[in-house]
């Protein structure tokens, strides 16, 4: 039997680390892509004695040349990947609304936006060579242009111009990944996890990470039937 690969980045932390371990309860190998190397081999080692078939990566979504490494790594040793969750992530917005800094901007959708596109080209002859293969983009509903135009949706209130905008930019990238991709057998789909307590919010969101991840691990494993091209969270479609 050939051996299930996933790669999760940002997975020392979070809800990238129980993506990751929920994926190698499944029997997935599992990369713990880590911007640091020893974060990421202490998730690992952590994940290991859980049972769970982990493998530390250094990976870095804003370095090419990390990038090309970890791949040309998964390349070597598995020949394949069946999955691919581009969860790292930042919120580094200094103020609300358009005082935040440029600076900020321009970190924040390297992070969130050029490093899965990054990750992505690198990752798809893999991806292909699975046959089967599923992307996830860890998306999040503050990326909703329909929900931040909404004074009702509770969302617009949060005026996050490079976070916000690099989960736009994530969600349009899923959209022609999935129309490009399709043919491949690849499916491509975006995800809010919900407000989940963890590093980014100074553990303020009412939701555990395994709630968080629930969704993730729904789209990573979707079936030959499942969809592609979507944007969802536990109640389901979330509009653009
Ligand atoms: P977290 O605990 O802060 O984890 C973020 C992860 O991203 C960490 O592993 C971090 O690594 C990594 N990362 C940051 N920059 C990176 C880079 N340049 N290269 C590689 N890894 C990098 O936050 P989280 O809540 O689990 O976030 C995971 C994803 O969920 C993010 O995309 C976030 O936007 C999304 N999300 C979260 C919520 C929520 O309520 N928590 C809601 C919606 C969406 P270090 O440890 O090295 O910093």
């Amino acid at each position: 039997m050939v051996d299930k690969v996933a790669l999760v980045s940002g997975a020392n932390k979070g809800i990238g680390k129980e993506v990751a371990r929920q994926l190698g309860k499944k029997g997935f190998k599992v990369l713990i892509g880590s911007r640091d190397t020893s974060r990421g081999e202490a998730a690992a080692d952590e994940l290991r004695k859980d049972g769970i078939d982990a493998k530390a990566v250094q990976l870095d979504v804003t370095s090419q040349a990390s990038i090309d490494k970890a791949i040309d790594f998964i390349e070597k040793n598995h020949g394949h990947l069946d999955v691919l969750v581009n969860n790292a992530g930042i919120l580094s917005d200094t103020a609300a609304g358009i005082d935040t800094s440029v600076d900020s901007v321009e970190t924040t959708l390297q992070t969130n936006f050029v490093g899965p596109l990054r990750l992505l080209q690198k990752s798809v002859p893999l991806l292909e060579k699975s046959g089967a293969g599923r992307v996830v983009n860890v998306s999040s509903s503050l990326g909703s242009h329909s929900k931040m135009a909404d004074p009702s949706s509770g969302f617009s209130g949060f005026q996050y111009v490079g976070y916000s905008t690099s989960k736009s930019a994530l969600n349009m990238l899923t959209i022609i990944a999935a129309e490009n991709l399709a043919s491949k057998n690849i499916k491509v789909n975006a995800i809010c996890p919900g407000y989940v307590a963890t590093d980014i919010n100074n553990n303020s969101g009412p939701r555990s990470v395994e709630q968080g991840a629930a969704i993730v691990i729904k789209m990573a494993t979707l079936p030959e039937d499942g969809p592609t091209g979507t944007y969802v969270n536990d109640d389901g479609t979330i509009p653009w």
